[in-house]
């Protein structure tokens, strides 16, 4: 199976703009792929879809081989999401919003605070675990939002503009750590405005423009073109 299959993938919105028309795309298990593309070009659509946020117009979508149509608590129970704005409540302690995130998913309580304070730990956020989310600086609020996508153990881990607005240093700890659970088998595709990150981190890489996949190919494919 693969870890993603999409097939004539379109999206119209209610207003009218056809954000999507028609988007093939297949991602193998083990993948580390960014989607590129400048604004509006239909990237938090296609990542919008598949984690079944946004309804599709038209299309299949298939995750671990469940179909997001007739199969969609299975398909949703393989991914982790992280959305580019942060979503959680502000005013609730850090631990809390990762442990409760895994009650979400039937995970027990004591085994959810075990994982709430191994990726706590790993993303530097454990001496913060009983501070309101809201005292949290942006790039510690981003990495909340990964732990707490962590914590049902998704295949599938999506992540949209991860690094945005986050600076250098703890942007290299946010690459170093995505490198290590993708070394450890966890499936990851991120949206990003940087090619830098695309480059530094992704074995494959498509590009959306206008609603369509305009390239999908290796980094190293794409580099030699670009050269
Ligand atoms: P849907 O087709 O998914 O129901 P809607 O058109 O009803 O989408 O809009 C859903 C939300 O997105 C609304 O809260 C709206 O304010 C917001 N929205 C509308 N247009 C845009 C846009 N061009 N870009 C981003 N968000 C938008
Ligand atoms: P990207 O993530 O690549 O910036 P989006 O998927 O957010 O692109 O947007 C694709 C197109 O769909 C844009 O024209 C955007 O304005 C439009 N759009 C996005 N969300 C909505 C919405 N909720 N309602 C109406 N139009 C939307």
């Amino acid at each position: 199976t693969k870890a993603l299959e999409i097939e004539g993938l379109r999206k119209t919105y209610a207003g009218g703009v056809e954000a999507l028309k028609g988007i093939d795309l297949t991602v193998e298990q083990g993948d580390f792929y960014a989607l590129l593309g400048p604004n509006g070009a239909g990237k938090s659509t296609t990542i919008g879809i598949i984690s079944s946020l946004v309804n599709k117009s038209a299309g299949k979508v298939k995750v671990f081989g469940y179909d997001l149509d007739s199969q969609l608590e299975l398909a949703k129970s393989q991914i982790g999401l992280v959305p580019q704005e942060f979503n959680f409540n502000q005013f609730e302690k850090v631990q809390q919003i990762v442990v409760n995130q895994a009650g979400l998913y039937g995970v027990e309580r004591a085994e959810a605070k075990v994982r709430a304070e191994r990726y706590l730990r790993q993303l530097d956020l454990w001496e913060k675990r009983d501070q309101p989310a809201r005292t949290l600086s942006g790039g510690m609020k981003r990495r909340l939002m990964i732990a707490r996508a962590l914590m049902h153990q998704p295949r599938l881990l999506i992540l949209d503009e991860p690094t945005a607005g986050v600076d250098i240093e703890i942007r290299r700890a946010m690459w170093d750590f995505l490198k290590e659970i993708n070394g450890q088998g966890i499936t990851i595709i991120l949206t990003t405005h940087y090619l830098e990150e695309a480059e530094m981190l992704c074995r494959h890489i498509g590009i959306i423009d206008k609603g369509r996949l305009v390239e999908n190919t290796t980094m190293k494919g794409l580099l030699g073109k670009l050269n």
